[in-house]
């Protein structure tokens, strides 16, 4: 249940992004924070296809990858985290996984990790001169990569020109045609006859950053490994630790960690301070956490804080959240036995199907 929460709260203040439609990207939040409220536990192929990309042009995975399918193939955004993402939609993935769009598409996650590369996601483009030039040095990453995973020239520019045409681009954020033919052209010849980065990723430079991806980018199941790299993450003491924490934390709830997970979550809810999006998130953490101990009366309170939050705000945020607050205090109520139909049905009414299910059946009508 936390885990599909994990992300949500993640719906970024800020967020710049980069090509989220290729065509010329359009931002829109909403649909990303619909990604951002998936797990991103499916994603191998995907991940073997950005590994690629990566491998020939000597960088390491300093990346989430997840799917999207509200965009139309993949963007690269930056949150206000500081993380990294690159975005895909399903069949745009599928696309290079059955080789119908093979190298277009790979052309198109080249392009969008050469905007990651060279720095473009962390701030807007301050003009649309600018954000040509970004997309001219992206498409140029494009080629030189396209070229090292052994495409042809024509081939690393297909997708280009099914998306460009050669009018005016003065108001446009992306170059026309020719110019991108060009990038992508210049690129392709860098890396002829250039042999392959001898990047022999040492393990002794890693940084907490480093440990942050490399837990993040992890299998789904593999807790441990998580737990591990999280740690080493937060003993950096790095821009990453407070992020760390949080996810680490929820790792250990995973692992029946109880007693980390409620260290760790309590640490985590200092760091965040000033977010209160995560403080509600770690609340309803914390509230789970202490119901499966068994401590109800200190899950109350937790649960207690987002509704009253909620209440507050007149239901503006964080409406997911206190659908489940309702219902574990429900659950809790019941547990108890004190009256416990007014939860379940509050819970319901903000859209929780198992609180209606449950209301029913408990003669709550
Ligand atoms: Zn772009």
């Amino acid at each position: 249940m936390i885990k599909y929460l994990v992300f949500i709260f993640f719906i970024p203040t800020t967020i710049f992004g980069q090509g989220c439609n290729y065509e010329n990207s359009s931002n829109d939040i909403e649909k990303l924070c619909n990604f951002l409220g998936r797990s991103f536990s499916t994603n191998t192929d995907a991940e073997n296809a950005l590994d690629k990309i990566l491998s020939v042009s000597g960088m390491s995975q300093k990346f989430v990858i997840g799917r999207c399918d509200q965009i139309d193939n993949c963007c690269a955004i930056i949150n206000n985290q500081g993380i990294r993402y690159i975005l895909y939609n399903y069949s745009f993935m599928q696309g290079i996984l059955n080789k119908t769009n093979y190298w277009s598409n790979f052309s198109v996650l080249a392009h969008e990790v050469g905007h990651h590369v060279n720095g473009h996601t962390i701030r807007n483009p301050s003009s649309l001169k600018e954000s040509r030039d970004w997309e001219l040095e992206a498409d140029e990453f494009s080629g030189f990569t396209m070229q090292k995973l052994g495409s042809s020239l024509s081939q690393a520019q297909a997708a280009v020109r099914e998306v460009s045409s050669n009018r005016d681009d003065t108001y446009s954020s992306h170059p026309s045609l020719n110019k991108r033919l060009e990038a992508i052209k210049r690129g392709y010849n860098k890396a002829t006859g250039q042999s392959l980065p001898s990047v022999t990723i040492t393990n002794t430079n890693l940084t907490d950053e480093d440990y942050f991806y490399k837990a993040i980018n992890a299998p789904e199941e593999a807790h441990n490994y998580k737990i591990e790299n999280f740690t080493k993450c937060i003993s950096y003491n790095g821009k990453h630790k407070p992020i760390c924490f949080l996810y680490g934390a929820e790792e250990k709830r995973i692992t029946k960690d109880y007693i980390g997970a409620l260290n760790d979550y309590q640490t985590a809810q200092n760091l965040f301070k000033d977010e209160e999006g995560v403080q509600v998130f770690i609340h309803l953490a914390l509230g789970e956490i202490k119901m499966d101990l068994e401590d109800y009366s200190g899950a109350i309170n937790h649960f207690n804080y987002i509704i009253i939050k909620h209440i507050e705000d007149d239901g503006i945020q964080y409406a997911n959240w206190t659908q489940l607050a309702y219902m574990n205090r429900g659950y809790i109520k019941y547990k108890t036995s004190l009256p416990y139909c007014s939860d379940y049905k509050k819970a319901c009414a903000l859209g929780n199907k198992e609180a209606c299910e449950i209301y029913d059946k408990m003669f709550c009508r």
